[in-house]
């Protein structure tokens, strides 16, 4: 492994195995009874309360140490095993894999600048009526309960359905998101009123980030100084896609 790989998740398996008691006491009680196990290969799980065992862990796809300023931070990539338990979670609601990422996103993302809040990427209301949850906000909770952040999840609103941005190039998918996403007046208010300066938008796969992007420009023109991107996983645009 390569050193600096070592570096950044050695850390991180010490934040989770250490930080146990940061989580509230509704999320520690849900392995009473029922232990960790590891999301991927079922061994007996052994960095404390996240469903991973040590050697799942090591050869997770991890991305490097984040830049404290980095514009778009991500945990891992967008591949094998992950693409599997991330398809799950969106598709067919898998709790579990919520539980999981939640944790790693919020151990990945510690020593980032610690925002007020935590913002779920909202899916327009119709796609929550047909899938019956935003897997987003699944992540988004746990990740909260890691890092002790409010998460409020309709701080921002998807206005339009928008198409899939799968099989689209990089200015497509800017075009294609562009106004997508509004802060009501109310919320604004709101937000001026509890002085919230900082917040992590929360995806759960990011390519071009363009999504992201548009959903941070609508909180910046409500009055919030600084939006961090946060999503669990990197996925590279197909080679389809990229205009020659
Ligand atoms: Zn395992």
């Amino acid at each position: 492994m390569q050193a600096s790989l070592k570096s950044t998740i050695h850390p991180v398996r010490l934040w989770l195995g250490e930080s146990r008691s940061r989580l509230p006491w509704r999320a520690r009680w849900t392995f009473v009874g029922l232990p960790p196990r590891c999301y991927f290969c079922d061994a007996e799980g052994d960095l404390g309360l996240i469903d991973l065992c040590a050697e799942c862990f090591t050869a997770l796809p991890w991305t490097a140490e984040p830049d404290r300023y980095a514009s778009t931070f991500s945990a891992l990539a967008y591949r094998d095993p992950i693409d599997d338990a991330l398809k799950a979670l969106k598709y067919r609601g898998d709790r579990r894999a919520a539980r999981l990422f939640g944790g790693l996103l919020a151990a990945a993302a510690r020593n980032l600048a610690t925002p007020d809040a935590l913002i779920p990427m909202p899916l327009h209301p119709d796609r929550v009526c047909s899938r019956g949850f935003n897997q987003s906000l699944l992540i988004a909770k746990h990740t909260g309960d890691w890092l002790r952040r409010p998460v409020r999840s309709n701080w921002i609103t998807r206005l339009r359905a928008t198409p899939s941005q799968t099989g689209l190039h990089a200015a497509e998918r800017r075009r294609n998101v562009e106004g997508a996403f509004v802060v009501s007046s109310n919320i604004q208010k709101e937000i001026e009123s509890l002085g919230v300066r900082r917040v992590a938008l929360i995806d759960d796969v990011v390519t071009t980030g363009a999504t992201l992007d548009a959903a941070r420009h609508a909180l910046l023109e409500a009055g919030v100084a600084d939006v961090q991107r946060w999503a669990v996983a990197r996925a590279m645009l197909a080679k389809s896609t990229i205009p020659t």
